[in-house]
Parts: C-alpha cells; sequence; structure tokens
C-alpha cells in the first residue's frame, strides 16, 4: 500500500511558526526548523503573501544574507509550486530544495553559499493549499486527472490572472507598449484569493526570474501562452515575446540540466530539447506567466515536470536527483545579463526609470532603489534609462558569455550517471563508511522522506552529499567558476534633470 505522499513536516514547520499543533509531526518540525533557523539562523526567514480561499497560509521561505531585505543590485528570485493543487511534484521539490540549501550552505557549499549571498531567493511550494488538500484526501493511487486542481471554489489558478495579452495585442497596433500594462478596473474583485496573493506579492517585490512548477508532461515551457488569434480552434500558433530568444536560453538551462527533460520524448509528447512555447503548444488566457511578462520585470516560465502529476512517494528520490541540479542552473540564470543603478545628477537613485535596449522591444524598470536588472543574451547592446522630467541616457555594454550552455548540459548528465551507478552497488564501495552515512542520514537526511526511502537510495543520497566522497566534490565545487560564473554586468546610468538641462 502506498504511502499517502504529503510532508508532515512541512506543514508542521509552517503551522508550527503559527503556534498550532499539527498531529504527530512536531519532531520532524522541531528538526526543520532547528536546521534552518538554529543552523542557518541568518539566511532565512519564512512568510505569508495571503490567505487561500479556506483560509490557508500562502506561506513563503526566503534565503539570503539578509533576509526581509532588498539590498540594492542583488536581483529578487522565486519559484512557485503547487499552483494546480493535485500537480505535486514541484511542492514537494521545492521543499526538499529548501532543505537542501540550508544543509549545503551549513556545509560549506561554495556555490550555494554565493547564491545566496548575491540573490534574494522566495520560495512558495503551494499557491493552492486547498486543492493540495482535496487531492491528498484522494492519494497518489486514486487521484483522478483534475481532482484537487482549481482552489476550493474549483475555480484554476493558471486561467484567473488578469488578461493583459489582449491588451497588449491591442497595443500592438497602436502605441506597441508592452511592458508594466495597467490592471483593469476592479481586478482585486475579479481574481480568486490566491490570485490576489501572488499579484500583490509581485508588486511589492522586483523579481527578475521565476519558474512556476506543474506536473502532467516533462517540458519547460516559455510565453505567450496565450495565443495571438486563440480564437480559431484547434490551431497552435507559436507566440514568441520580443525576448524570445532569452526565454528559449532560459527553458533550455533548465531542460539540459534535467536528466531527461531535454531528451525530448517524455509522457508520449515529444518536444524538441525538452522546451515549448506554450501557444505552440496549446494556447491559454490569463495564465500566470505571461502575467508576469506584461505586468512586471519577471521573466516566468512553466516547468511541468512528471507524466504523473501525483506521482507515490517512491517516485520521490529519483525526481529529486533529476531536478537538483537544474533547480540550481536555472537559479543562476538570474545573474546574467545586466544590472546597475539609475542616478540623477546629483547621485539620488530614481526608481521606476525605464531601461530600453536597442533590438528588444520590452523595457524593464528600475526598483525603488533605483536597481535595475536586465536579463540579455551575450552580445553588445545599446541601453537606454529615461523617467519621466529627465533627460534620457544611454549607454553601451557588452554582455560577455558569462556561462557556456554545455557546460551544464555535461555536467547534468554526468550528475545523473554518478548516481546511478553509485545505486547499483553497496555504497561502502564507494568510500561512504558506515560513520559518514550513520552522521549525514541523522543529520542531513533525517526528514520524513527520506526515512520512507530505501536505504540503497538514502546511502547514495548521503554519498553525493557528503565531503568524503567523490561525487560530492562535484556539488560542492563553484561549478563553471573558472568557465565564467554568472555575473551580471554592472552599468550604471546617469539621467539628468530635464528642467536643469533647458537651463
Ligand atoms: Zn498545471
Amino acid at each position: 500500500m502506498q504511502q499517502r505522499w504529503t510532508l508532515p513536516w512541512f506543514a508542521a514547520l509552517l503551522l508550527g511558526l503559527m503556534g498550532l499543533l499539527v498531529r504527530g509531526s512536531e519532531f520532524q518540525h522541531h528538526r526543520y526548523e532547528d536546521m534552518c533557523r538554529a543552523n542557518a539562523p541568518t539566511i532565512t526567514r519564512i512568510y505569508s503573501i495571503g490567505r487561500s480561499v479556506e483560509g490557508r497560509h500562502l506561506y513563503v521561505l526566503e534565503f539570503s544574507d539578509n533576509p526581509g531585505i532588498h539590498e540594492a543590485l542583488e536581483p529578487e528570485f522565486k519559484y512557485v509550486g503547487n499552483m494546480h493543487g493535485n500537480e505535486v511534484l514541484g511542492r514537494e521539490l521545492l521543499i526538499k530544495f529548501s532543505q537542501f540549501l540550508c544543509e549545503e550552505y551549513r556545509a560549506g557549499n561554495q556555490r550555494i553559499m554565493s547564491l545566496i549571498y548575491d540573490t534574494r531567493i522566495h520560495i512558495l511550494p503551494s499557491m493552492n493549499p486547498d486543492g493540495y488538500e482535496v487531492a491528498a484526501r484522494q492519494g497518489p493511487e486514486f487521484n483522478g486527472y483534475l481532482v484537487g486542481r482549481g482552489n476550493s471554489r474549483e475555480i484554476d489558478l493558471n486561467r484567473n490572472f488578469p488578461d493583459l495579452n489582449a491588451l497588449m495585442y491591442y497595443y500592438e497596433k497602436t502605441n506597441g507598449r508592452n511592458h508594466h500594462l495597467p490592471l483593469p478596473d476592479n481586478w482585486e474583485q475579479q481574481v480568486e484569493p490566491e490570485t490576489l496573493a501572488v499579484i500583490k506579492w509581485m508588486q511589492n517585490y522586483n523579481f527578475v526570474l521565476s519558474a512556476n512548477l506543474h506536473g502532467g508532461a516533462v517540458v519547460a515551457n516559455y510565453p505567450f501562452d496565450k495565443s495571438r488569434d486563440a480564437r480559431i480552434r484547434g490551431r497552435t500558433t507559436y507566440a514568441a515575446t520580443p525576448d524570445d530568444k532569452i526565454f528559449r536560453k532560459l527553458a533550455r538551462t533548465y531542460s539540459y540540466a534535467h536528466s531527461w527533460m531535454h531528451k525530448g520524448w517524455n509522457c508520449g509528447d515529444f518536444f524538441d530539447e525538452g522546451i515549448t512555447n506554450g501557444a505552440s503548444w496549446y494556447s491559454l488566457s490569463k495564465g500566470m506567466q505571461d502575467f508576469n511578462y506584461l505586468y512586471t520585470n519577471c521573466f516566468e516560465i512553466t516547468l511541468e515536470l512528471s507524466c504523473d502529476k501525483f506521482p507515490p512517494a517512491s517516485a520521490l528520490p529519483r525526481e529529486w536527483l533529476a531536478n537538483r541540479e537544474a533547480l540550481v542552473s536555472y537559479l543562476e540564470q538570474v545573474h546574467h545579463g545586466i544590472k546597475g543603478m539609475v542616478y540623477d545628477e546629483n547621485n539620488n537613485p530614481v526608481g521606476k526609470a525605464e531601461i530600453s535596449v536597442s533590438g528588444i522591444n520590452h523595457d524593464v524598470t528600475s526598483g525603488l532603489d533605483g536597481d535595475y536588472f536586465r536579463l540579455l543574451l551575450p552580445g553588445t547592446y545599446t541601453v537606454t534609462a529615461s523617467a519621466p522630467g529627465y533627460v534620457p541616457s544611454t549607454s553601451t555594454v557588452t554582455v560577455g558569455p558569462a556561462e557556456a550552455i554545455q557546460v551544464s548540459l555535461i555536467n547534468g548528465v554526468f550528475l545523473s550517471s554518478v548516481v546511478l551507478l553509485l545505486c547499483s552497488v553497496p555504497s561502502q564501495d564507494f568510500g561512504c563508511t558506515d560513520d559518514i552515512l550513520h552522521t549525514e542520514l541523522f543529520n542531513a537526511c533525517d526528514s520524513v522522506l527520506y526515512q520512507k526511502l530505501e536505504t540503497c537510495v538514502s546511502a547514495c543520497m548521503c554519498c553525493i552529499t557528503s565531503r568524503a566522497h567523490a561525487g560530492a566534490a562535484y556539488l560542492r565545487a563553484p561549478l563553471g567558476s573558472s568557465q565564467g560564473k554568472p555575473s551580471a554586468v554592472q552599468t550604471d546610468l546617469r539621467i539628468r534633470d530635464n528642467a536643469a538641462s533647458a537651463i
């Protein structure tokens, strides 16, 4: 009989922080809290962005060297899971990923430490906790394809955002504007509480990059989701954004770092390189990724991670190993391109300045601190900052080949083969002594998740994460640092007051 696949320790962590009792899982709660709060007390924060229809908090785990604070020039990143309540792998991967960040930070993993120092990472494991409860009540074996997909009012949250594509397609014929589009009147009354919470979250944080984790296929899907001619039934047409090349690269970063997504054949479908434009697959309106691009500075893709929307617990370790490198690599992409400050002539930061790049018809804006982030592929660009009342200022900047795609590709494959190799033989043969295993099992791999795994896989995980093993050298090495660690080119822009220049 399959164990019901929930992670009580996560619920316990979240609810425990609210001072509530959770059935039979205080142990995990304390362990996790100890791990994240006691061992890495300075890098984590948990906050709620709002509540679901049934009143469940939408909790976010934040990782940063200064949690709770936006530091100028430090980009904000988000992962969102379980938007469809019955698509649960993303939720579990994000919980495991959070735990992984804690553990690796604590263990001195340079790659993870520099990510946490240089990035503010926000993780929302479940955007739809009500739907999840409905799906989880049935369990993995009996979960129907749609049961628990919507929120408790059975509204599909990925069809619930304001439709800015329609406005953008209209603007294409008039003023051409396709960024920071206005929300419709009364939009707050038109969306579900979960959607409302996420939109307010987007308004409060200047996110640069994001991914939305789903299930039911295995592919990295990038905007636009909504086709320009959505009214023609059954017809699919590629709907490219002005940033199509960047989106394709972002999607490929995930698919190639994933153990098998890039191979293309999955779940009876074929996607070349494991990526697809949303509309060329099937068109949908009011989705979250298009909304991110049209309303905020954030670039978001949608990751479909498993054929089975509610996989059994026994599938989790394999899925985690298949996605771990991809989750890290994708996060590192937030550091590609250019970033900088926008100042006026008196060195005051200018917020909400528009940053435009010649040749790409999509602007981003500076944050309240005057800092901006623009994801770009390697190349030379002409960048202009402008703001009402100021004379625009233009600079030329060259973005180098910060990261060779091939490096992450090779490493992704390399990692999976190591894992398979390790699993096929006793872990001791690879230098994992009982002592290390014992320590790792009880200190690092002590979640409920791992207690339920088969010993071999637990041992493998521990071998891999143990510094004593060669396999660990890969993970702990600052990947690609010699090849050019992802790092945005800093370009500060200075704009002069219009009135002053007139005088
Ligand atoms: Zn979905």
